[in-house]
């Protein structure tokens, strides 16, 4: 019997592991271990584990027309996974483990702790990397060092996806029946109220399909122009499918090189996005003190003293800021899980360099809110806006809300949308701090030219 264990790559298709398997032609079940213990403890995003659920049942479909079952073992604690899964597979006389590589490292030490368990066992086990499209330690400066800023790294990655480009083989035919039937994957993994929208991002593989699409064909081509105007659909909104695995980069990646006629496809906008989660990833693994919460660059951190302020922090949790790009773009993250870029830099910014407050804490908030939460992405995210990570770029960057909110939603588009009492405003006053005090929104809760000041000053004490 062969095992293969499932984690974030919910997909049949372009998943190395499933390939693997099905390729040897003999009875395979498929796992997922449960961990609630560790979401809660973690405060995991109710609204990614809610996607991720709906997600399980469609491949548990999948599978079984390629005749796997899908067992279900509640492991409670993240840590107890390599015993369980041992057991696992003692039960089912298990001699072949098949799985995709996680780079964090946590997830990277409980993987080396399955496969010496499994292995002690004389079971075999084979991984994969199928998160990526280009491996962790595989884009190295001539020293053979991880790079440190991400333009160099980018230009390297290129060259080194020659080596990398190989073909997806679809998965077809099925397995001979291994005689277990699947399990039923338990309702109320989402456990807390917070839910999902399951009609905006829909789990099946011909409904993702068709968005994938629908943005490849339709809306990549215009991606650099429309990126960064949040009341536009310009970005693909492929992120929560990505983070789960429902969908490959590798499989984007193809999809947009048949679209071009030449080489132009490696320098596409989209692209780049998706080599910054190439970039992060590969950071996480060659730095595994980010995965504790250190900073990339803690000589900066090290001057920087983080304010504690209750007042600050809950007003931007909230949206109560009395800033109405802040808030607009709070408001969309409380109310659907997901956030526009040029927002998240905008709110991030906002948060560590004018209000003072650690960029932990705002890490935290948003892998509890984010559908597409992400721990590689959202630390360098956090850690970028900081001015404590990999980035080239001087720690003066300090994003002015108020001159972001008028150039990127000149008309106060998105401003409406979430907060409509700014309707009765004047267009020219919208983007103001205090804008619609008069209407009920708050005032501000500091003030911008102050607090900029402050955070230059500490800043360059870091220097
Ligand atoms: P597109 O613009 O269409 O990009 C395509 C894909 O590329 C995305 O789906 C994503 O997988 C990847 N990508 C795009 N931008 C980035 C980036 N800057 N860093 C890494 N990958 C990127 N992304 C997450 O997936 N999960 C997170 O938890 C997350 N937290 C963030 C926190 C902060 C403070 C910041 C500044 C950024 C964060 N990002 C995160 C990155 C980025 O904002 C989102 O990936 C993007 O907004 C998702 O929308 P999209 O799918 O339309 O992206």
């Amino acid at each position: 019997m062969n095992l293969i264990w499932f984690r974030n790559d919910l997909r049949i298709q372009a998943n190395p592991a499933v390939a693997a398997v099905m390729s040897q032609g003999t009875p395979a079940i498929a796992v997922v271990c449960l961990t609630p213990e560790s979401w809660d403890e973690h405060r995991e995003s109710p609204r990614r584990i809610g996607l991720w659920r709906a997600r399980l049942l469609e491949v548990e479909k999948e599978l079984s027309g390629l005749g796997i079952a899908l067992k279900v073992i509640n492991a409670e604690h993240f840590n107890k996974t390599p015993e369980k899964l041992l057991a696992f597979a003692q039960a089912h006389s298990v001699e072949q483990l098949f799985f995709n590589r996680e780079y964090p490292l946590n997830e990277a030490l409980r993987d080396q702790s399955v496969v010496r368990l499994l292995s002690a066992q004389g079971v075999k086990v084979s991984v994969f990397d199928g998160e990526l499209i280009i491996p962790p330690g595989e884009v190295l400066t001539g020293q053979g060092e991880m790079f440190k800023v991400y333009t160099p790294f980018a230009r390297a990655w290129r060259r080194r996806l020659v080596q990398f480009d190989s073909p997806i083989i679809p998965v077809k035919g099925s397995l001979p029946q291994s005689g277990e039937v699947s399990d039923s994957v338990p309702k109320d993994l989402n456990w807390q109220s917070l839910s999902y929208d399951p009609e905006y991002w829909p789990v099946d593989s011909d409904s993702i399909r068709q968005r994938v699409y629908a943005f490849v064909e339709e809306r990549e081509s215009d991606y650099a122009l429309k990126r960064d105007y949040p009341a536009v659909r310009g970005t693909s909104e492929l992120s929560p499918y990505l983070t789960i695995g429902a969908i490959s980069p590798r499989q984007l990646m193809h999809l947009v090189s048949a679209k071009y006629r030449d080489d132009s496809w490696l320098e596409s906008s989209w692209l780049n996005e998706l080599i910054w989660r190439e970039f992060y990833r590969h950071l996480m693994q060659a730095y595994p003190a980010l995965s504790r919460f250190e900073p990339f660059r803690p000589d900066v951190e090290a001057r920087i003293r983080w304010q504690k302020n209750d007042q600050y922090f809950e007003a931007w949790c909230r949206g109560e800021t009395g800033f109405p790009i802040i808030d607009a773009a709070m408001k969309q993250l409380r109310a659907t899980g997901w956030m526009h870029n040029r927002l998240r830099m905008v709110v991030a910014s906002f948060l560590t360099k004018l209000a003072g407050i650690d960029w932990r804490d705002g890490e935290r908030f948003f892998i509890e809110q984010l559908i597409d939460a992400d721990f590689s992405s959202n630390l360098g995210g956090w850690q970028w806006s900081a001015s404590v990570g990999a980035d080239a770029a001087p720690y003066f960057r300090i994003f002015n809300p108020t001159a972001q909110s008028k150039k990127f939603d000149p008309e106060g588009e998105f401003l409406i949308r979430w907060l409509p009492e700014l309707a009765g405003v004047p267009a020219k006053l919208r983007h103001e701090p205090g804008a619609g005090q008069a209407l009920g929104r708050p005032a501000p809760i500091l003030d911008y030219k102050l607090a900029r000041q402050r955070s230059l000053s500490a800043y360059q004490s870091a220097e």
